[in-house]
């Protein structure tokens, strides 16, 4: 059985103990000594985190009697019964007595503001959870939670931890019934709050220095609440507030007016995509038009077909496509377009009413030109090539395909 330290004196960082039994396991060798100060996981509050000896400790737990330290280390033969020295991460324990701690003064501040029963707590690497009995918790609850845990903190209330058993557990005021019997160990601080627990606390509430919520959620019927506590808190508000300087800085506005501000970019945002997206149809309209006044004069090929190649370089991604569903639109009228961009080209072709492209007929003749891809379905298809240097004889060859198909009528 293991005497452990930390019920009685939650500021013990460094002490020495006797090394009662080193045992494998599947995950590390695991150390027992003959008293500890580590806190093992339990509660909501994950373990403590340190040195035996200088062999780090990465874990710790207990199954009620004895405390096992599991560490990452070698451990030196002889070990047995030697004294050690021992040692707790300071800024570990520290961090997890603040989130602790404050979940007892929110907890607390949850059944003076509602009732509001805590479920469950979470002490997570980033922030803690109360998960809270009840469907949603009104803003104005919310608020006057957050705002009397922090004047518990500035009250300075002690943290006090006190043995009862279960004939004297009755004089206290406990937040909720006891979840063990024999030998209880009640947590009260000053007369905001009340509770049994086995865990580590600080010794004052102003060590706990800020509560902050950060987000509410709704799980399995609960309320999920998320919050920032103590040197987390404070780390929490200088990125806060340095996301909102750089905010503010770059839309030229005050803290106040930044969600307005931001509202008023997205309005502008879509009133423009609306009016590129306009102009592009226009585009694509005066281009079509102007290559089927180049191409007209040239009918008369005898089967008074228009052929309409094209070579352009550099063009947004979507100029092939609208500018030949547009040419698709006039009877008689084949298109093959080509846009090279960087070491690729895009093509495009097309066949308008009355022109009975078989694009499965042509592809084998016009793929290999130019190391085409792509496909699609009739009257549009398109793709990319490889060969940039071939886009003419790509066009020529269309040409000269397109002219030999026969017209049909009607
Ligand atoms: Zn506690």
């Amino acid at each position: 059985m293991t005497s452990a330290l930390y019920l009685e004196d939650p500021r013990l960082l460094e002490f020495e103990a006797r090394v009662v039994a080193t045992r494998p396991t599947d995950q590390g060798m695991e150390i027992v000594l003959d008293r500890s100060a580590f806190y093992p996981e339990g509660g909501g509050q994950p373990a403590d985190h340190g040195d035996i000896r200088g062999i780090p400790v990465v874990h710790v737990r207990s199954d009620g009697r004895t405390i096992y330290h599991r560490v990452s280390g070698e451990i030196p033969d002889a070990f047995e019964g030697a004294v050690v020295p021992c040692r707790i991460d300071a800024s570990r324990r520290r961090d997890y007595q603040q989130q602790h701690t404050g979940q007892h003064l929110l907890s607390g501040a949850f059944m003076q503001v509602g009732p509001y029963p805590t479920v469950s707590v979470h002490q997570g690497t980033d922030y803690t959870t109360i998960e809270i009995e009840t469907l949603s918790i009104p803003d104005a609850d919310l608020d006057q939670v957050e705002r009397r845990a922090n004047e518990a903190i500035e009250a300075d209330l002690p943290v006090v931890a006190q043995w009862a058993t279960e004939e004297t557990i009755g004089a206290f005021p406990l937040r909720r019934p006891p979840k063990v019997s024999g030998s209880i160990r009640v947590v009260r601080i000053g007369d905001f709050d009340c509770v049994a627990c086995g865990g580590v606390h600080v010794s004052r509430t102003a060590e706990v220095r800020l509560v902050r919520l950060l987000d509410v959620e709704s799980i399995r019927g609960n309320t999920r609440t998320i919050w920032k506590i103590g040197d987390r808190a404070f780390a929490h508000y200088r990125e806060a507030s340095a996301v909102v300087r750089e905010l503010g800085s770059a839309l030229s506005a005050r803290p106040h007016e930044l969600a307005e501000r931001v509202g008023m970019q997205e309005e502008r945002i879509r009133t423009a995509e609306l009016e590129i997206r306009r102009l592009n149809e226009r585009l694509h309209e005066l281009i079509a038009a102007r290559l089927l006044d180049e191409a007209r004069p040239e009918q008369g090929s005898g089967h008074g077909r228009t052929v309409i190649t094209a070579d352009f370089a550099e063009e947004p991604k979507d100029l092939l496509r609208g500018v030949t569903e547009r040419l698709v639109r006039e009877p008689g009228v084949a298109v093959c377009l080509i846009n090279r961009t960087d070491e690729r080209l895009q093509w495009s072709i097309g066949a308008g009413p009355g022109v009975p492209l078989e694009f499965d007929s042509i592809r084998g003749e016009l793929f290999p030109v130019i190391a085409a891809r792509g496909g699609g379905r009739p009257p549009v298809w398109q793709g990319t090539g490889a060969r940039v240097e071939a886009a003419p004889e790509f066009l020529e060859r269309f040409r000269r395909l397109a002219e030999e198909v026969p017209r049909v009528d009607g």
